[in-house]
């Protein structure tokens, strides 16, 4: 039986002996030396040189905010780069040209960058998009402008939250509005759709979505449509945990590309927003930060999942929301077959990463933070100080205990490319790892940490031919100097650099 496509004279980086890959009928068919594999091919068979450069499982981002990625790339407009207030309402009014007679919902705007040093206003949205609704909410996320068309649209708003002389909401009476402007069905397929083509040029074939209950009929008509060329594992929030109860629903409910894996509760909240419960103070600022969930309302949560064969994804950042965290399965005395995860794990004691292991608890951590926030005259010194800075996100100590460890990025931005200099380069030495465990972290990781490792995540007969091929190989080139070359799923490309 000849091969449909053959990958040759590749480096494979993962451990595989060999260096060429067949494919057949979506598949991993085998695996070796160049001569051996060419033999198997035929004359349909797609024969692609890969002149050295390196071959990887493709890459599953186990944190991400799947069709929020899509929204910004499709609905949203971003003023995060407008240099200035007319610059912002040129954009603005680009959107409404757009899509004429639509929401036109636009974010990131900071007057502080701009010459003006003045909030957007009622009068400015009403000049720039005078026959659509439209609002505009400024980067801390806390307040929106509306113009009058949105205010109308949204039933006149009034009480405390709200300035209607100047458009301006908060609070609650901000949600509300951004509630009446809620993308509708056919946008969030379209960002479905454009956040798995944004995936594949980065290498990405699989991911974990964080998101709400919105997003699994978006994914499912993308899926129908063709359009989705992303493995979507779905954590529901733990608000949907009852449904999923009484449906019966149990881990890898689904279809062949979107599946629903289990549900996520927060226990804290971030270190930016000074809300990751920490046993120390914030260093600049003072507080320790929130607990959401305590640990036995989380082993009630536990129990209840893990009994009906659902994960759970726990957000736990600071150390004292890792504590509840642990001690929660602990309690529940959940076990390395309920693949429950902790997000984030920035955090933990040596101690905490021991009870963990014991456990079997996967670690779910993001690279891309420390790449971004830690090290000397960043924003994780700045709020925990150095001592903390230091042991921030240890992705070593992790691995060192045997504990599974999955990358993802929290779309913060999502690309693990971005990612991975965050643990093979990192500032501080607890946070570094060899390549190999980096790639491992953002490939079987993710895998294991959706029990799916036996059929994606690795490269060996049977699996998915979900694949990666790397511009150049990381071992030898510094890290900005590497790109996605080429993604292919189940053996089809799906991206090609250009
Ligand atoms: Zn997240």
């Amino acid at each position: 039986m000849s091969a449909d496509v053959i990958l040759y004279h590749g480096c494979l980086l993962l451990g595989s002996p060999g260096d060429a890959v067949a494919v057949r009928c979506g598949r991993i068919h085998a695996v070796g030396k160049s001569e051996e594999i060419l033999r198997l091919r035929g004359p349909e068979t797609q024969l692609i040189d890969l002149e050295g450069r390196p071959l990887l499982p493709g890459f599953f981002d186990a944190h991400t905010h799947f069709l929020k990625t899509g929204l910004d790339r499709t609905f949203y407009v971003d003023l995060s780069q407008a240099s200035s207030l007319p610059e912002a309402l040129d954009m603005l009014a680009q959107a409404a040209r757009a899509r004429p007679g639509e929401w036109v919902v636009a974010r990131g705007w900071d007057e502080s960058t701009w010459p003006e040093r003045r909030y957007l206003e009622r009068r400015d949205l009403d000049r720039a998009v005078p026959k659509a609704p439209a609002c505009a909410v400024r980067v801390d996320g806390h307040l929106v402008v509306a113009n009058t068309l949105a205010l109308a649209r949204c039933g006149r708003p009034e009480g405390e939250h709200v300035d209607r002389a100047r458009g301006h909401l908060w609070e609650e009476a901000a949600e509300a509005l951004l509630d009446c402007a809620k993308p509708d069905q056919e946008m969030l397929v379209e960002a479905a759709a454009a956040a798995s083509r944004y995936a594949a040029s980065l290498g990405i074939t699989a991911v974990a979505d964080m998101g709400g209950p919105d997003v699994l009929s978006a994914f499912q008509l993308a899926e129908d449509r063709g359009l989705l060329t992303t493995r979507v594992f779905l954590y529901l929030p733990v608000e949907e945990l009852d449904h999923l109860l009484g449906l019966g629903v149990r881990r890898g409910f689904g279809t062949e590309f979107v599946r629903v894996q289990g549900v996520k509760a927060f226990v804290d909240g971030s270190i930016g927003a000074r809300s990751a419960a920490v046993s120390l103070p914030y260093a600049d600022g003072g507080g320790q930060g929130q607990l959401l969930l305590s640990r036995d309302e989380l082993s009630h949560i536990l129990r209840r999942a893990d009994g009906a064969g659902l994960q759970v994804a726990i957000h736990a950042i600071g150390d004292l929301a890792i504590e509840e965290a642990i001690s929660a399965c602990e309690l529940a005395g959940v076990g390395p077959e309920g693949r429950h995860r902790i997000e984030h794990l920035e955090l933990p004691t040596e101690e905490q990463l021991d009870r963990m292991a014991r456990l079997g608890l996967v670690a779910s951590m993001q690279p891309n933070f420390v790449a971004r926030w830690s090290g000397p005259g960043k924003m994780y010194e700045a709020r925990l100080g150095k001592a903390r800075d230091e042991v921030i996100d240890p992705h070593a100590w992790v691995v060192d205990r045997g504990i599974p460890l999955a990358f993802g990025s929290d779309g913060m931005p999502m690309g693990p490319l971005y990612g991975l200099p965050g643990a093979t380069d990192p500032p501080h030495a607890v946070q570094r790892l060899p390549l190999e465990e980096a790639l491992q972290a953002y490939t079987w990781g993710g895998a294991y940490a959706t029990c799916a490792e036996g059929e994606i995540g690795g490269i060996s007969p049977g699996r998915r031919a979900d694949l990666v091929v790397l511009s150049a190989d990381p071992r030898n080139v510094p890290w900005d100097r590497v790109r996605v070359y080429m993604t292919f799923l189940e053996g089809k490309l799906i991206y090609k650099e250009t």
